[in-house]
This record gives structure tokens, C-alpha cells and sequence, in this order.
């Protein structure tokens, strides 16, 4: 069995459990999902979706809020207007992120002193499932382009 068929199977036993639909639509943005190596958004998700499989920008909202509800992706919220999204996978459970100001871009990275810290962390009157830390900044591209022009 596949990652994907497992993937694909869970999905299958929510919507069945919640009597949605099993609409081709869905598995087609599932399986997008799945090639997903870095965090996206809504949009960049629906226009990597117009090329082989058109769908509405609703059925992709739709679809991720079905997939976060089952746990097989994780909603990240930067700030108030800004959401990205990204498929569970076991090292989802610590993960580390660059993120540019300007265009946005996220790299993941890990660092195994940070993973340990939180590990040890004990919480009180709180049960930790996964964590995120981003650290905000400027990517090199973005970097280069305001660099002043030498003459
Ligand atoms: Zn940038």
C-alpha cells in the first residue's frame, strides 16, 4: 500500500462515516495534496489544480476543511489574512519554517535542539499534539532585489 493509498483510504472512511459524497473532485485535490512537498495556500493550490482538474475555489475550501476535520492536513495561521496549509506527515509533528515577508516563501528546516526542548517541555492543563515555529524574515531572492544597484 501506497502513502497515497492510505491516505486515500482514511479519506474515504470520513466521508463515508460523515455521508459526504466521494465526488472525483475530492480525491483529484487529495492527490494534489499529496505531491505537495512545502506549505500552500488556497490559491496555490486551486491554480495547480486548473491544469489537469479544474475545480471552484469553494470546492478547494470545501475539501480542506474536510482534510483538516479528519487530520490528514494541518492548518497554519500566520496572520489574520494569511492561511497556509500542509499534508500530515509524521515529522509534521515538529516543525521549523522560514518564512519570507515578501513573497512569502516557507522552507522547512529542522533543528534538534528546539525538537528536544519542546519534547521536554511539560505543560500544565495542556495536552500538546504537534508545533510550528516560523521564523519571519527576508529570502535571499527578496534580499538580492533590494540591495542597491551598484553603478
Ligand atoms: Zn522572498
Amino acid at each position: 500500500m501506497t502513502d497515497f493509498d492510505k491516505l486515500k483510504e482514511d479519506f474515504t472512511h470520513y466521508l463515508e462515516s460523515n455521508r459526504y459524497r466521494k465526488t472525483p473532485e475530492r480525491y483529484a485535490i487529495l492527490r494534489k495534496i499529496d505531491a505537495q512537498e512545502h506549505l500552500f495556500s488556497v490559491y496555490s493550490l486551486h491554480s495547480l489544480m486548473q491544469a489537469e482538474f479544474p475545480v471552484s475555489l469553494a470546492t478547494i475550501y470545501n475539501t480542506l476543511n474536510m482534510l483538516v476535520d479528519c487530520k490528514l492536513i494541518i492548518r497554519h495561521k500566520f496572520e489574520e489574512q494569511i492561511v497556509m496549509y500542509e499534508k500530515k506527515t509524521s515529522d509534521v509533528i515538529m516543525s521549523n519554517y522560514t518564512v519570507c515577508n515578501e513573497c512569502g516563501k516557507t522552507t522547512k528546516f529542522t533543528d534538534n535542539n528546539i525538537s528536544k526542548s519542546v519534547e521536554k517541555k511539560i505543560f500544565a492543563k495542556f495536552e500538546p499534539s504537534h508545533y510550528s515555529l516560523y521564523v519571519f524574515g527576508l529570502c535571499n531572492k527578496c534580499k538580492q532585489k533590494k540591495l542597491p544597484t551598484k553603478k
